[in-house]
């Protein structure tokens, strides 16, 4: 099978196997990436996620990831979840709503890696998606997938509610070409949506003002100052508010599907939730990563800031 053969069969595997595209490109060093990179962490927007300034060259150049590295098979899996949650005064990302991605991703990327194997005998990898050692929106858009749009986020004409994962390969493949142009054009819409004006400009989000980060990574108690806008788990604005999403169709990936129980919890129930019933409606999804004191933590937070709120509005009588 000559290289571009093998090319088309993974992408048609892909496409069998549930992801929304695929895309292939060589390994090398991103060093266009490191400067970039560097000013980031520099400027301390990586936050507590101390991990992302550790292993600079093996994050910037995936042959270090995997001996004999060739390729990388880059995914998306769309997962933008039809239906609505009960919750009104608190939300949660789209993304956290069904089972978490790592598994859902991890299992079909083997399954891929496996049937390369069963047809061409020997091949190397390693899989990953949204790992911290890897640069997979640019690997995305080196791929051919998309741009890196002004919100940070990789984004393609049908907007950006999808997962990226990424098989590194030790063979030699055909590759596509990188995406070159950039369809944002003069739109600033998730510049000026961000309610905490974490995008700092174009493509750099200064993760300690995001929502995300602080629902999530962050562990700790907040300043009073903190605001969540509602949201206890993750933030969906700067891609709620872009154009390209309004083309996003619902998930066909059953996984991603969200839970009865998820769907029927109301405000005043999660003011309230228990351990047990954290662990019953949560168990698998992505919320399991900030756990039952971290997602307690930001209700309380957002508690605070609309007592707060209630007490300005009150004065002002
Ligand atoms: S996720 Fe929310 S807080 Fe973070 S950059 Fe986007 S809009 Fe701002
Ligand atoms: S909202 Fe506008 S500027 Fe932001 S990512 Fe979407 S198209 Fe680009």
């Amino acid at each position: 099978m000559t290289k571009s053969e093998k090319s088309s069969q993974i992408k048609q595997w892909a496409r069998e196997l549930g992801f929304s595209a695929c895309g292939i490109t060589r390994v090398r060093e991103a060093s266009e990436q490191r400067d970039h990179l560097i000013r980031w962490l520099e400027n301390n927007y990586n936050g507590r996620m101390e991990y992302m300034a550790r292993n600079v060259d093996k994050r910037l150049n995936p042959a270090q990831l995997v001996p004999g590295a060739r390729s990388i098979i880059v995914v998306l899996m769309d997962y933008l979840p039809a239906g609505r949650l009960s919750l009104r005064q608190y939300k949660i990302s789209r993304y956290a709503w069904g089972t978490d991605y790592h598994y859902v991703i991890k299992k079909r990327l083997r399954q891929l890696l496996e049937r390369m194997q069963h047809q061409w005998g020997q091949v190397q990898a390693r899989a990953f998606t949204d790992s911290a050692p890897v640069l997979e929106r640019y690997w995305a858009q080196q791929a051919g997938l998309g741009w890196i749009g002004k919100n940070s986020l990789l984004l393609t004409k049908q907007g950006s509610y999808f997962f990226i994962g990424e098989l590194i390969v030790d063979i030699e493949l055909e590759y596509d070409q990188p995406w070159e142009k950039n369809f944002c054009g003069t739109c600033t819409r998730c510049l000026d949506a961000c309610p905490t004006h974490a995008i700092v400009q174009p493509r750099v989000v200064d993760a300690r003002k995001c929502i995300s980060y602080l629902t999530i990574e962050y562990r700790g108690d907040f300043s009073a100052e903190t605001q969540l806008h509602g949201w206890v788990f993750g933030c969906d604005i700067c891609q709620q508010v872009c154009p390209w999403n309004r083309h996003a169709r619902p998930t066909a990936v059953e996984e991603f599907a969200p839970r009865p129980d998820l769907l029927s919890l109301t405000d005043k129930k999660l003011e309230s939730l228990t351990k047990p019933e954290f662990n019953k409606i949560f168990r698998h999804t992505p919320v399991e990563r900030t756990g039952y004191k971290g997602l307690m933590r930001n209700v309380r937070q957002n508690q605070r800031h609309s007592s707060m709120a209630g007490d300005k509005e009150r004065q002002n009588d």
